[in-house]
């Protein structure tokens, strides 16, 4: 066994978050300022200057939002930070999610103007949702119709949090001046120079004592309900210690019983030490955090917990991919066990032996290489060939599995056509690229047309496809209408016969099949059931038969979708001496469920989605004719502080373009969420 004192010490040291916002919230300056501030990135590049460290590619400097989820090392006090980045659009909520389960802490930013905003709401409740203590950082404190009372409201009345702010704004607007510190209550001053490296701190003078006080007994009542030693002191009016403080702080945020707010500009440099001390003080570092659920068969979810233990069996999971001059770097965060350079080990979601050839932790402009690398940390490994997204890494063998890999579902498919044959080839090599970093997207060969089907997660994602494929491999590409990917059903039960009676290679096969369809409800996936028990038959028969069904279900009989939600009961095998094969009665089960769905009344389903919308209320009659139009169903409207917010199910058919037609009908000022929902007719 390795010394592994040395890993276990740095576990102690470390803090795994990602940053959450809705778009322009002030994601990216925040992140150059922190870079900047540890020291890892000497020249601090402005967003409108198409240079963030983070958002590397150029699609994303373009658009201003950012799609691949990065990882940066940074150090703080005498602490690391793995700084991971989220994605904020939905429609690559899959990756969103998988970002959040390598975190252990988060970060929200909220535009002091917009504040809470549909987009950062939904990622917001899907870190609740895999229970990650949060920090909260109030941004654009700076700008006209900013307010951070305002915006903490909104942390309460929309997301439900106990907001406790740290620090405070010093005047708001063009009249931001400094943040007061409200744990050791000090007034902080930027220094214009060194954009904001530097800060000077001061006891507060009278007035900004008193504008602070209300803040400060706020911060005291949240520390008292956690300990009953603070309530005592603070029932006295006794002042606590700064330590008494911040633990019991710690407890409340790790217990997600409150969410510490920060106040400050990022683009003036103000604010924005505090929040990095509040990173390595509130939130949990990789042995504290909360408890890891995993699937261990790749189907059924069995919680269990993986601890954070560097001497454990190594257990990691691919969270990135990058393909760099045709080798692959994936991104690793460690659960469990270590990893070091040269070390065999066992992609365990694909059933391959590997070997980790080297490894590198990545900081903001270079990477460091590591002979090895333990529980809690996120590194980047080389070697591993047969990775994608997604994928366990384990020592041996093991029923161990972190990412449901059956999760996804494409809702959305275009034809993409090369111009000439010669970049076809060229078009190939970019799609198998990047369905390799990104297995929600699905490419298939039509097999009659030869056209190249290419499936994602919505209309944003392919068309963010298409741009990469542009600018990276230079190809100009026509694109087919975008369609949605439907499933299929049946309405009622139907029985049927399916026979196969043919020579294949001068060997005669026969299989008699007799079965029945009926419809499941919905979302229950398909069952199979043998009751042909009768048919005296060897096991291999009514494997092939089962085998045959399954194949049967993989195309449905109208448009060749999968079904779904059917049971079927195999009734009775018929067989002939000498001549009933396993291919027979694969063949004849294929037929028999065709049939049988043929007669069963067959429908469509198709991709429903969840669509939330938030508008001010002048436009609310606006937002709800354009979603009836869609023929979307309105589920509710809600009031939350004069901003009508409305939920809605709507065919994804009917959504496209819809995010244009919504900004322009509200002059840009709706917000818009949309996720899948189910499959469904409507
Ligand atoms: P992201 O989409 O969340 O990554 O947001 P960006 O960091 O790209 O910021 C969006 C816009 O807001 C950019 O034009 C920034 O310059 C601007 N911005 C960011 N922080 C602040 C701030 O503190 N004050 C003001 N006034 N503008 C800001
Ligand atoms: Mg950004």
């Amino acid at each position: 066994m390795p010394d592994s004192s040395d890993l276990r010490n740095y576990l102690h040291k470390l803090r795994n978050i990602g940053i959450i916002a809705h778009i322009d919230a002030g994601k990216t300056t925040l992140t150059e300022r922190i870079l900047y501030y540890t020291s890892k990135i000497h020249r601090m590049g402005e967003v409108h200057e198409g240079a963030a460290a983070m958002d590397f590619m150029p699609e994303e400097q373009d658009r201003g939002i950012t799609i691949a989820s990065a990882c940066c090392t940074c150090a703080w006090r005498d602490y690391f930070i793995n700084l991971i980045d989220t994605p904020g659009h939905v429609d690559f909520s899959i990756e969103v999610e998988r970002c959040l389960r390598v975190l252990d802490g988060a970060v929200g930013v909220f535009c002091a103007v917009g504040g809470v905003e549909p987009q950062s709401e939904a990622v917001w409740r899907q870190a609740e949702h895999f229970g990650i203590p949060k920090l909260a950082f109030v941004n654009k404190l700076d700008r006209p119709g900013a307010s951070f009372s305002r915006t903490l409201e909104e942390l309460r009345d929309i997301l439900g949090v106990r907001p406790v702010a740290l620090s405070m704004p010093l005047g708001e607007e063009d009249r931001f001046e400094a943040v007061i510190d409200l744990l050791s209550m000090e007034r902080l001053d930027f220094a214009v120079q060194g954009l904001g490296r530097e800060f000077t701190s001061r006891p507060l003078n009278e007035l900004e004592a008193s504008m602070a006080a209300p803040w400060r007994e706020a911060l005291l009542e949240v520390a008292a309900d956690e300990d009953d030693l603070l309530m005592e002191q603070y029932l006295a009016g006794t002042e606590p210690s700064p330590e008494a403080l911040k633990s019991a702080l710690r407890r409340a945020t790790l217990g997600r019983r409150a969410v510490p707010v920060y106040a400050g500009a990022a683009l003036r440099n103000m604010g924005v030490q505090p929040l990095l001390d509040g990173i390595l003080d509130f939130l949990p570092g990789p042995d504290e955090a909360a408890f890891f659920e995993t699937s261990t068969s790749g189907k059924t979810t069995n919680s269990l917990r993986v601890e954070a233990d560097p001497d454990a069996p190594l257990a990691a999971l691919v969270f990135k991919i990058f393909l760099e001059n045709g080798r692959k770097l994936a991104l690793l965060r460690i659960y469990a066990g270590q990893i070091s350079e040269g070390m065999p080990c066992r992609n365990n979601t694909r059933g391959q032996a590997e070997r980790i050839t080297r490894i590198f932790r990545l900081e903001a402009e270079n990477r460091t290489s590591l002979s090895r690398a333990g529980a809690g940390d996120i590194v980047a490994a080389q070697g591993l060939r047969s990775v994608i997204t997604g994928d366990t890494i384990t020592s041996g063998a093991s029923s161990l599995f972190l990412e449901d890999i059956l999760a996804y579902r494409p809702v959305i498919s275009m034809v993409f056509e090369p111009r000439n044959n010669g970049e076809g080839e060229k078009l190939d090599e970019a799609l198998e690229r990047y369905t390799l970093e990104d297995p929600t997207l699905k490419v298939e060969v039509d097999e009659t047309s030869g056209q190249r089907i290419v499936s994602g997660m919505g209309e944003l994602h392919l068309e963010v496809l298409r741009d990469r494929i542009r600018r990276e491999y230079r190809l100009e590409i026509r694109a087919g209408n975008p369609q949605v990917v439907c499933r299929e059903s049946v309405r009622q039960s139907a029985a049927a016969e399916g026979v196969f009676d043919r020579e294949l290679g001068e060997i005669a096969h026969y299989g008699q099949v007799r079965l029945r369809v009926s419809p499941l409800e919905r979302g229950k996936g398909n069952k199979i059931v043998n009751l042909s028990a009768g048919t005296v038959c060897p096991a291999s028969w009514t494997a092939a038969v089962e085998q045959g069904v399954e194949t049967g279900l993989d195309s449905g009989v109208l448009r060749g979708f999968p079904v779904q939600d059917v049971l079927v009961e195999i009734l009775e095998l018929g067989k002939r001496e000498g001549e009933s094969s396993p291919v027979g009665y694969h063949m004849s089960a294929v037929a028999a469920v065709k049939s049988a769905l043929e007669s069963a009344s067959p429908m469509l389903l198709e991709p429903i989605m969840h669509v939330e919308i938030s508008v001010p209320e002048s436009f609310l009659g606006a937002a709800l004719s354009l979603l009836v139009s869609r023929g979307a169903k309105v589920e509710d409207v809600l009031d939350k502080g004069g901003q009508k917010y409305i939920r809605a199910l709507a065919p994804l058919r009917e959504l496209f373009g819809f995010s244009t037609r919504l900004r322009s009908s509200t002059q840009g000022r709706a917000g818009l969420l949309m996720r899948f929902e189910r499959f469904d007719a409507i």
